[in-house]
Formats: structure tokens, C-alpha cells, sequence
């Protein structure tokens, strides 16, 4: 019996060349190494183009499914490391397709090394001779065979597999620099979160509570859901904006129907603020074109209007039952729907704007100095690093 012994982490056809690929993979390096600690007898290498895990004896299955939550790996192959000798080359593919079922098999042969004496057809002959030889009800379909054994002869080895499964895509976390992510204890935002992150952007969150109109349970379940998050960010930074004088002061000021509209651009220009002080060139949200009053296109342009800096909203154009598949699969759907309430939610106007006017919107806020309160609530921000590491001081 012969054993997979390692596996082959592949990064797909690279749009970056140069210093940014070895950015690119140093960084996902980092990051697999960090999401499989667990696995204490795991070793690691890294080739131009794949980097390597070594399972020593642990059991793969575990192994690929964390790895499959890892941004930036295009493909997983449980792969055997074989001598390059042609001899050995046939037994290893020999021994490791008696494990497989299936009556047809097709032999793949990519030769990495152009200096080895063989070619690549001339190898899959080899094999493939050498297996019906060896077999009994084993048959060539280069069509649609059963098992495909793939054979990739590199520089320091030769790779022997049968089995390749899709990792998650996107860009290692971390080569996408830094958002400033406005989470609610909803369904969308923590979505969007996963989003910028399989991006390879990773998060600092905004939280705006208006105690006592909402609850300290909202803090739980922000945290909660950050730790989930952990998963595929371990250490990530919360803001917690005071936000009820603020809030207060536009329901004293302003017209029922426009406190959404003015309440949003208050968010902006805190989550603006910080996203300054904080060093994250953009900021993201939840938000998803039409959902509700202040998500029309007219009401995002009217908020949008008090920054400059980019606002990502990758959840735009997706519908709710797509949002919610999301959320189940990263597991924040049952965090997201307890039942808490949210600054929004207790503020909402029976009938507000849809169609807010920008001018408007300016003439309201020149009524109260807005701005002494956002200072303010800056001056107050509560931070909370949630991480699934054990040196979370070092961090602070
Ligand atoms: P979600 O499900 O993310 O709460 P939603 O459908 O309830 O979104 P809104 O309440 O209009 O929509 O919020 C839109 C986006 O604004 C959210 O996705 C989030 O990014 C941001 N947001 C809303 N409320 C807050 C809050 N209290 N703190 C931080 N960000 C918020
Ligand atoms: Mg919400």
C-alpha cells in the first residue's frame, strides 16, 4: 500500500509577474502556514509556482478542507513525491492506481524539467503500458477515463495524482491591502467582509451602536460573527462608534423622512474619518442595490456624496437568496439572524426618501453643528480585537 504524501497547492494562471508573484505567494505561504498550525507535523515548501505541504502521516482530508477556506489557491492535487527514475515513476503510478476505483484511466504527463531524457508523451506511454501490463480489468479511455493519473516531472521530483479539488480562488489575503469594512450585525455585511477578503483586501470593522436603543448583545453577536470570520482573517480590528448623540441630534433636526439619508452620511463621514486615521485607501459595505430605501442608486449617490474615498460595495448587485447561500456556506447566516436591534432598525421612518435630493440634504445639515458631535464620537471610538491567535496583546 502506497500513501499520498503530500499535497500540491496551485495558484492558477498568475496576472502578476515579477515582485508582486513573490509577494503573492511569500504571502499566501504565510497564510497557509497560519491556517494549518493545528496540524502540528505538516512541513511546507515553496516552488515558483506551487508550494508544497508535507503531510507526514496526517490524515489529508481535514487538511484540504481548511485549505480549501484559504484565498488565492485556484487548485488542491493530494499528490505521491516519487523518484524521477523512469522505473520508479512506473511502480509508484502503478501501486497508487490499484487504490482507485474504476475500469478506464487516461495517463497526463506535464514534464516541468526539459532536461529530462524522456518526453512527456513518451513517459505517459510508459506508464500506461506498464499498468495494463500489471492490471487486470483496467482499459485506456483518453475520452472520459475513470481515474485521470496525472504526472508532473519537476526539477526536484516527480508528482504522481489522481485527485485535484478547486480551492476558494481570489488573492491571497493581505496582497490587497486594507478596507475599512462597515459591519451591522445583519446578514449582508459580513458577507461583503468574506468578499473583499477572498479579494486578498483584508478588514478593519466600523460598528455604529446607539445604546440604549440597541443592546449590548449586538457586541456579542459582532463578535461572534468576527470570529467566524477569524476562519479566514485570524485577527481582526473593531471600531465601535458612539453613535446615539449623533442620531439623536438629526431626529431633533431633521424632517422623519430624510434621518436615513442624513443618518448614512453621518456613518461616511465617521467611517471616512476612520478609515484616515486607520490607513485604509477604501471603504466597503453590505449595501446591495435596491434592498431598501437608502440603497436606491439616487439615495447611495446622495450619501456617497460626503467622501471621496472609493466606496466598495461588492454585494451590489446580488440578490438576497444569493447573499444568503453565502452566508450559510461561511457559516454567519445563524449568527446574523438573531434577533438584536440595530441602529437602523429602530430609527426607521414609516415612509422614508427613495429619492433623496443632494441639495436638500446640505441645507438640512447646515442647521446643527454636526461636526463638533463626529469629533466627539471619534474622541470616544472602543476597540476590540477579536482573533483566533493566542497573542492578541502584541496587536494592540
Ligand atoms: P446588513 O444585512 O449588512 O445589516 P441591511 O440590508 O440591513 O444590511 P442597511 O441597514 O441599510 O442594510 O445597511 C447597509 C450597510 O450599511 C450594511 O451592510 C453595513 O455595511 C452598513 N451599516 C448599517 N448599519 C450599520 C451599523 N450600525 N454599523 C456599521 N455599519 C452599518
Ligand atoms: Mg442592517
Amino acid at each position: 500500500m502506497i500513501n499520498y504524501d503530500h499535497i500540491m497547492v496551485r495558484f492558477g494562471e498568475l496576472s502578476t509577474k515579477g515582485k508582486n508573484k513573490k509577494d503573492f505567494i511569500n504571502t499566501l505561504a504565510t497564510n497557509i502556514t497560519g491556517a494549518l498550525k493545528d496540524f502540528k507535523d505538516l512541513t511546507f515548501g515553496t516552488s515558483y509556482d506551487h508550494i508544497y505541504v508535507g503531510l507526514n502521516n496526517t490524515p489529508y482530508q481535514p487538511v484540504i478542507e481548511r485549505l480549501q477556506d484559504v484565498s488565492g489557491i485556484y487548485a488542491l492535487s493530494l499528490v505521491y513525491r516519487s523518484e524521477k527514475d523512469l522505473n520508479a515513476i512506473k511502480e509508484n503510478a502503478l501501486a497508487l492506481i490499484k487504490e482507485e476505483e474504476g475500469k478506464t484511466f487516461k495517463v497526463k504527463t506535464k514534464r516541468g524539467d526539459k532536461s529530462y531524457p524522456l518526453i512527456s508523451d513518451e513517459i505517459t506511454r510508459a506508464v500506461a503500458g506498464h499498468i495494463l501490463r500489471n492490471t487486470d480489468d483496467l482499459k485506456v479511455d483518453v475520452h472520459n477515463p475513470d481515474i485521470l493519473l496525472s504526472i508532473e516531472v519537476r526539477y526536484e521530483a516527480a508528482y504522481i495524482f489522481t485527485k485535484t479539488v478547486l480551492g476558494a480562488g481570489g488573492y491571497p489575503l493581505g496582497v490587497g491591502g486594507k478596507t475599512m469594512h462597515m459591519l451591522s450585525g445583519g446578514i449582508d455585511s459580513p458577507v461583503a467582509a468574506y468578499l473583499m477578503m477572498k479579494r486578498g483586501v483584508s478588514i478593519e470593522c466600523i460598528h455604529f451602536a446607539s445604546p440604549p436603543y440597541t443592546q449590548m448583545g449586538v457586541i456579542y453577536k459582532l463578535e461572534d460573527l468576527l470570529k467566524t470570520l477569524n476562519h479566514y482573517q485570524p485577527r481582526i480590528r473593531l471600531h465601535i462608534i458612539p453613535f446615539t448623540k449623533i442620531q439623536e441630534a438629526i431626529y431633533d433636526n431633521a424632517p422623519e423622512c430624510y434621518c436615513i439619508t442624513l443618518m448614512r452620511r453621518m456613518m461616511f463621514r465617521l467611517a471616512d474619518a476612520l478609515a484616515k486615521r486607520r490607513r485604509c485607501p477604501v471603504i466597503s459595505s453590505g449595501e446591495s442595490i435596491g434592498q431598501v430605501a437608502s440603497q436606491t442608486i439616487q439615495s447611495m449617490h446622495v450619501i456617497n456624496a460626503v467622501t471621496n474615498t472609493p466606496v466598495i460595495r461588492p454585494l451590489a448587485t446580488t440578490d438576497k437568496v444569493e447573499i444568503i447561500k453565502i452566508s450559510k456556506k461561511i457559516g454567519t447566516y445563524d449568527i446574523s439572524i438573531r434577533p438584536y436591534e440595530d441602529c437602523c432598525t429602530i430609527f426607521t421612518p414609516k415612509a422614508p426618501k427613495t429619492m433623496p435630493h443632494l441639495d436638500e440634504v446640505e441645507a438640512l445639515e447646515k442647521k446643527w453643528d454636526y461636526e463638533s458631535l463626529i469629533k466627539e464620537a471619534l474622541a470616544n471610538v472602543e476597540v476590540k480585537i477579536i482573533t483566533s491567535e493566542e497573542n492578541k496583546e502584541e496587536f494592540l
